[in-house]
């Protein structure tokens, strides 16, 4: 029997087997009643460990780093964790913490180049964040972030959670692009996260993806390899957060998509999400 496809459908569809073909055939359609847990139990190990195997990130405290005195001092840091944002002033609460960032020149990335500054995008009330490590060209460009062959990637992955980009939301460690996409400064990503840490703290997810080693590393504070992270959840802020690979890396070795789809196949299970359906099954 032929099916005919909504073009929205369609487009779903075709994303979801992009990213099932990039990922090397991995088939995740089971019978409509397959739950994501039925695909991939639980590894046993779902906790975080312990914090003695943790390094710090910084080998000393921010406040000891030389300063430039050309740089805006730090904004006060807003505690959230008494209150939660009602979900209805959430987006005008992204809102002041962007007119704060201003035209900020609290780093040495407002003197390198940027043009736009990328504050984050998408719900303010979605359960699911992801972060990535910091603008790239098209994103400096559009003040979006993940546009680029990257973000196409991220999209595909968001749309194989059964999830559409528009439901979740996206930051990154570093709000300006770091001259020639290189690894943000620690002076660098400790200043803007603390802008990052008030989105998260208004947005309060469920769930943080850290997309790579920069945003897994600056969200827990610690050093470790991604190999001892993922396949765990952890804590961010009292948010559950799990590690997988960041998606240029994915497209420079697209043989780990495979372990990528488990990592989010983990963040499926604790969101109870399910693939789209399979039209027509
Ligand atoms: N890479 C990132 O880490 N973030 C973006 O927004 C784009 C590419």
């Amino acid at each position: 029997m032929t099916t005919t496809l909504h073009p929205e459908q369609r487009q779903q569809l075709a994303a979801v087997l992009a990213y099932c073909q990039e990922m090397g055939g991995v088939d995740f359609y089971r019978s409509k009643q397959s739950t994501v847990a039925s695909i991939l139990p639980l590894p046993p190990a779902f906790k975080t460990p312990p914090t003695a195997a943790l390094e710090p990130v910084l080998s000393e405290p921010f406040s000891t780093m030389p300063r430039n005195p050309n740089l805006q001092s730090l904004p006060p840091v807003i505690d959230f964790s008494s209150s939660a944002i009602p979900p209805q002033d959430r987006a005008a609460a992204l809102r002041a913490i962007q007119e704060e960032i201003g035209d900020c020149t609290r780093c040495p990335l407002a003197f390198e180049g940027r043009h736009k500054i990328v504050f984050g995008d998408g719900d303010p009330n979605a359960e699911l964040l992801f972060v990535g490590e910091g603008p790239g060209a098209d994103e400096d460009m559009q003040g979006v972030p993940f546009v680029g062959r990257g973000g196409q990637l991220l999209n595909n992955m968001i749309t194989a959670m059964g999830l559409r980009r528009d439901q979740v939301y996206i930051a990154n460690i570093v709000k300006c692009r770091p001259p020639k996409n290189r690894v943000p400064e620690p002076v660098e990503a400790t200043t803007c996260t603390q802008f990052l840490f008030q989105q998260i703290g208004v947005v309060r997810p469920k769930l943080i993806v850290a997309l790579g080693a920069t945003a897994a590393t600056y969200l827990l504070g610690a050093k470790v390899s991604l190999s001892v992270l993922r396949g765990n959840m952890h804590d961010c802020m009292g948010t559950k957060l799990i590690v997988t690979y960041h998606p240029a890396y994915l497209l420079r070795d697209p043989r780990q998509k495979a372990e990528a789809w488990k990592d989010l196949q983990l963040a499926m299970n604790y969101l109870h999400l399910s693939p789209p359906q399979r039209v027509g099954s």
